[in-house]
């Protein structure tokens, strides 16, 4: 088996449950709010070091986001990861799933050739798992989701997915995107000396919309088929209501209590 040049996607999110909401803009309200590297991207990382320790290889992270997002890119590389990308310009502000998947794949072409792509099935910011995906689908590369398994074999990848009421393995071929779980590993902490390498500015390539030769018109908020129409928090509410009679007669208020509630 040759050596993997394997590619990590990360994501710095906003470190709370606690989302809060502007009310004008329906944006998330970013500011005062300690930013952290999505969790699942850890194992994505921790996964990546690992192949790399038994077939031997570069890893490389990239990210896309704003110029503090250098910071996930630091604490990556103080884990080990070789090489470090920040996809960051104005002109890539308010781009939605799928043109964050569109730049990140650009940014992902530019590197050269690679075996793997790994990234965190979910953030837990945007949650919509689409990400990856999209990355495949754009670079037209088969992939696996919800990997908590990854083995190379003979150039291609045995990856086990975990599903809600399964488990399925799944044979591909390299080069390929895989998605990973959070149970997949244990993320390692970083080494003193890593932390040191870290520190070296060096380590992070900075990349703007010019680097990847893509017009403004297909970055960014215009290029974004979707828009945010409305954030809410759902009212709670709860009542609590004592059926009586039999079971048959229970079951019936049951029934229709859910019909009138539009429920059923
Ligand atoms: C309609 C819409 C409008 C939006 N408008 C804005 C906006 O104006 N401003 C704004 O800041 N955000 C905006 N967002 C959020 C932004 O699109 C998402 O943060 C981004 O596309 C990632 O989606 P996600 O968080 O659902 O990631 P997921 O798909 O859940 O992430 C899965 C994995 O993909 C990788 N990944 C995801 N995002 C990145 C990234 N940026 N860099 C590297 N790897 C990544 C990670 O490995 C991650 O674990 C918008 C989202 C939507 C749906």
């Amino acid at each position: 088996m040759k050596e993997l040049t394997i590619i990590v996607t990360v994501k710095q999110v906003p470190d709370t449950a606690e989302v809060r909401i502007d009310p004008e803009t329906n944006s998330l309200m970013r500011e005062g709010v300690p930013s952290i590297i999505n969790p699942e991207d850890l194992n994505a990382v921790e996964a990546a070091l690992s192949l790399k320790e038994q077939y031997g290889g570069t890893v490389t992270a990239v990210t896309m986001g704003p110029p503090q997002a250098q910071e996930v890119l630091e604490e990556v590389v103080a884990m080990g990861v070789d090489r470090a990308v920040l996809l960051t310009d104005r002109a890539f502000a308010g781009s939605d799933t799928l043109v964050t998947a569109f730049t990140l794949s650009r940014g992902i072409m530019k590197l050269g050739t690679f075996d793997l792509i790994i990234c965190g099935r979910q953030a837990i910011d945007g949650d919509t798992a689409q990400v990856g995906p999209q990355v495949a689908s754009f670079l037209d590369l088969p992939q696996v989701t919800y990997a908590d398994r990854i083995e190379i074999v003979d150039d291609c990848a045995h990856v086990q997915r975990s599903l809600e009421d399964c488990t399925e393995l799944v044979k591909v071929c390299l080069p390929a995107l895989v998605t990973v779980l959070g149970g997949i590993n244990r993320p390692r902490h970083p080494s003193l000396y890593n932390i040191e390498k870290a520190c070296d500015e060096t380590c992070v390539s900075i990349m703007g919309a010019g680097d990847l030769k893509v017009p403004a018109s297909m970055l960014g908020l215009n290029a974004s088929p979707t828009g945010v129409k409305k954030i809410f928090e759902p009212e709670r509410t709860t009542e609590c209501r004592y059926l009586s009679g039999d079971e048959k007669e229970m079951a019936r208020t049951l029934i229709n209590h859910l019909k009138d509630q539009s429920i059923l």
